[in-house]
């Protein structure tokens, strides 16, 4: 049996108050909070393991190599990749798709090639794009949103043709909270002879992901969003892909031989894993994958997509508010504007409670004028929420409607 209340014991930051309230954490999209098990794995490897690794052949040095090939293992599982060769630590999201972006990008793009993305991309999954497409002469061409926030997969088949080289989409959306069809977008682009990347920061933490039933050629995803720590992250790749690409940092550990002028690579994944790596971070890892394997990613999913379901509809009942994205299969999170409030603002008045939510952009400036708007409020939940802070979140939010309205007048 699921149950929230008993997961909460687990992550000791649920406990603390915040301006005189109980903390009510709902900025899971920003960053996930860590449960014990994590915290006491990084202890524990600070303490007791702590060496660089693959370099020492000393006690300590095999013993955080093992933790660390260790938590390889466990990620590549958890992924459904199908060996450890194609999984290569980063330091999160944002650096494995510029990975991408450098290492198969710069090599395999040419003038007039196509890169296919979507209107509701992360900067993360734009940016480096933009910037392969400059030094290349590839062009970027985007997938339209619907008016519901669902992506419009007619005008996908349209664009994806034989000049794409690269798809490139967000698996669940950051703002949205929907969930897209990038199976249907890597049979499209295989079809055509792409590429197919998939942004997973939103759906690896919330979802049972495996990337050989995505059919994808790249996926990403960021610890910290997971109940791991920052500063680690992973990109998979297929190891035929990963072997045809150059570098992309160069340094120690990456390299088989080194002459004064020029360099051979070392074997998959460490050709692409330059310098000391974030070690305890990566066991840190490791230790979050097995906390969500043993609640099991089906039953995380289900928990937040039922209180997804109830947020949206506590929500849509206030009335005078805007929410973002599709009514239906929508992942834990619930982006909205009330008329006339700032979203910052809402923000800082629902801290003075102890309530944490994001307002902004959220990282995803073409979307926000895509929709019309500059910033939105953003409630994004996780596997230790519970309704009852959907209803504080909702009781906070009739209060600063009245206190904003009384404000205006
Ligand atoms: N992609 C999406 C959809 C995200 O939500 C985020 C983070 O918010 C990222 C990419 C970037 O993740 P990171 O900052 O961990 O690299």
């Amino acid at each position: 049996m699921y149950e929230a209340a008993k997961i909460r014991r687990d992550f000791p930051i649920l406990s603390r108050e915040v301006n005189g309230g109980k903390l009510v954490y709902l900025d899971n999209a920003a960053t996930s909070q860590k449960p014990r098990q994590v915290i006491e794995a990084l202890t524990d490897y600070y303490e007791r393991h702590n060496a660089n690794i693959h370099r020492g052949v000393h006690r300590l040095a095999e013993e955080a190599t093992a933790a660390y090939e260790g938590a390889r293992e466990k990620v590549a599982a958890f992924l459904g990749a199908p060996e450890t060769t194609g999984l290569v630590f980063t330091r999160g999201t944002t650096e494995a798709i510029n990975l991408v972006a450098h290492a198969w990008g710069r090599k395999e793009l040419r003038e007039g090639d196509e890169i296919v993305l979507t209107e509701a991309e992360h900067h993360s999954n734009l940016v480096p794009w933009q910037l392969a497409a400059q030094a290349t002469g590839a062009k970027l061409r985007f997938i339209p949103i619907r008016e519901d926030g669902t992506l419009d997969m007619e005008e996908a088949e349209r664009l994806v043709g034989p000049k794409i080289k690269l798809v490139g989409c967000i698996h669940a959306s950051n703002v949205l909270a929907t969930v897209n069809p990038v199976e249907k977008l890597a049979e499209l682009a295989h079809a055509n002879g792409a590429r197919m990347l998939v942004d997973g920061a939103q759906s690896a933490p919330h979802l049972p992901v495996n990337v050989e039933e995505l059919g994808c050629d790249f996926f990403a995803c960021s610890g910290h969003k997971m109940l791991g720590p920052t500063g680690v992250g992973v990109l998979w790749s297929k190891p035929e892909l990963l072997e045809e690409m150059d570098p992309f940092l160069g340094g120690g550990e990456m390299i088989r031989e080194v002459h004064l002028d020029h360099s051979t690579w070392n074997d998959l994944p460490y050709k692409f894993e330059a310098g000391t790596m974030n070690i305890a971070q990566a066991v840190g890892l490791g230790a979050a994958v097995d906390y969500l394997d043993a609640l099991g990613m089906d039953n995380v999913r289900e928990h937040e997509r039922k209180l997804g379901e109830y947020a949206y509809r506590r929500l849509s009942e206030l009335g005078d508010i805007t929410i973002y994205g599709p009514a239906e299969d929508r992942t834990g999170i619930v982006s909205f504007s009330l008329p006339d409030v700032h979203p910052h603002d809402l923000s800082q008045l629902l801290d003075e409670e102890g309530i944490a939510i994001r307002s902004g952009h959220h990282c995803t400036q073409p979307l926000m004028r895509r929709l019309g708007t500059v910033a939105t409020a953003r409630a994004s939940f996780y596997l230790y929420n519970t309704e009852e802070e959907v209803d504080t979140l909702v009781e906070a939010l009739v209060k600063a409607r009245e206190f904003f309205g009384a404000f205006a007048k």
